[in-house]
């Protein structure tokens, strides 16, 4: 039996996820941005909470573990690296672990770098990337506490995941996110492909997530920072690929 994801939005540009075992019954809410959101989600599918994920300690992903915990006495799983920053965690994980929800696994992955701790949640079988915001579609989360070398480092083990893998990640951010791509790529042929579907997704006020891993692959240039044509775009061939990731990184803060 298979994993159900349930997306839907949640605050201002948020999104949340239901994952729902279908063997077990087991529903595990990844991240916890609002309760009333995922409270109706739980009643839309007629599911029950059993589990939150969490991936970092910031409060767009963390407001409603209490609420959700007083009310339905679920087991909230988190990052060990955040655990004195979370409020309601009873099971701590980190890199190379792996969380089971019925039948259905997740691997755990460190993505350091938007906090230090952030994780990511894999299920192999499904090909489905829980993301937050480590990854998004056509770029990655702004970098508020690690440095550039790391966050490359786990940000190319993401793309290291099979090209059918599909990434759901925490924010509505690809339209702006493919405006900047474009202002450093310009010739990409996969980004200009993916800006295009983007704007008429999001001019039908459709969501651009979940996207598709194998595709982004080619257009994000924060997953193509050793790619020769963008350290050339800032005029540092030959750099450490992790230090264009930070000229990039950069320049996406001051666009
Ligand atoms: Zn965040
Ligand atoms: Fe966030």
């Amino acid at each position: 039996m298979a994993l159900i994801v349930d997306v839907f939005p949640a605050r201002e540009d948020n999104y949340g996820y239901l994952v729902h075992d279908e063997a077990s019954g087991r529903t595990a809410a990844i991240d916890a941005p609002e309760t009333a959101a995922i409270k109706a989600a739980l009643t839309r599918r007629g599911w029950t909470l059993s589990d939150i994920f969490i991936t970092h300690h910031h409060i767009d992903h963390v407001e409603a573990i209490v609420d959700l915990k007083a009310e339905f006495g679920v087991r909230v799983i988190g990052p060990r690296d955040e655990a004195d920053k979370i409020e309601g965690l009873n099971e701590l994980v980190g890199d190379g672990d792996e969380i089971v929800l019925g039948d259905s696994k997740f691997a755990v992955m460190a993505t350091p770098g938007h906090t230090l701790g952030h994780i990511v949640f894999y299920n192999a079988e499904g090909g489905h990337l829980f993301s937050a915001d480590a990854l998004f579609s056509l770029g990655v989360g702004r970098m508020f506490e690690g440095t550039p070398g790391p966050m490359w480092e786990g940000v190319k083990r993401l793309r290291e995941l099979p090209d059918e893998t599909l990434v759901y990640c925490g924010h509505e951010y690809t339209e702006s996110n493919a405006r900047f791509a474009l202002s450093i790529d310009p010739d990409n042929e996969a980004l200009k492909k993916r800006a295009a579907e983007v704007k008429a997704l999001r001019a039908e006020g459709k969501p651009t997530i979940p996207f598709n891993l194998g595709e982004d692959k080619k257009a994000n240039p924060f997953l193509r920072a050793d790619a020769p044509e963008l350290a050339k775009h800032y005029g540092i061939e030959g750099a450490a690929h992790g230090e264009v990731f930070g000229a990039i990184r950069k320049g996406k803060d001051t666009f």
